[in-house]
């Protein structure tokens, strides 16, 4: 079920439990500002999500609300592990689902990093 992203920031959502280490996750990187981890269902051959550590539900209420420090901390930690993971000369794609339309299912910010291999047109056409 797509999350409602007007509503109020979820404590026990499963991304705040990953980031306490309450529930495990295969992390890739971690700073300040940033947690990044493997997709439990990966969509493509590197599926990697980074998640700021600050209480936010999604790209609008990021955008909103967090500081210039914290978002710039985030934008370079997404640079970062998409470097680190050798996509930038082959390319990759970033994805950020915002509710409804957008299919978010986890209320808590979190980038899709796609890669390792052609990922086809952006958008399935119906
Ligand atoms: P959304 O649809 O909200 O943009 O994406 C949520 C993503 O989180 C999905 O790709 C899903 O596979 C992933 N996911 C959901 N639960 C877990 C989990 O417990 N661990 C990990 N590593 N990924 C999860």
């Amino acid at each position: 079920m797509p999350i409602d992203p007007t509503l109020p920031y979820d404590d026990e959502n499963i991304f705040a439990k990953i980031l306490l280490g309450e529930i495990p996750s295969n992390k890739v990187y971690e700073d300040e500002w940033a947690f990044a981890f493997e997709d439990i269902n990966p969509q493509a051959e590197i599926h990697t999500l980074v998640i700021p550590k600050g209480r936010y539900v999604s790209w609008d209420d990021f955008s909103t609300k967090a500081s210039a420090e914290e978002i710039a901390g985030f934008v370079r930690a997404v640079g970062e592990v998409a470097r680190a993971k050798g996509l930038v000369e082959p390319g990759y794609r970033l994805l950020a689902n915002i509710g409804a339309h957008g299919g978010q299912e986890v209320p808590h910010l979190h980038v899709h990093i796609f890669g390792g291999r052609p990922l086809g047109p952006m958008i399935l056409r119906r």
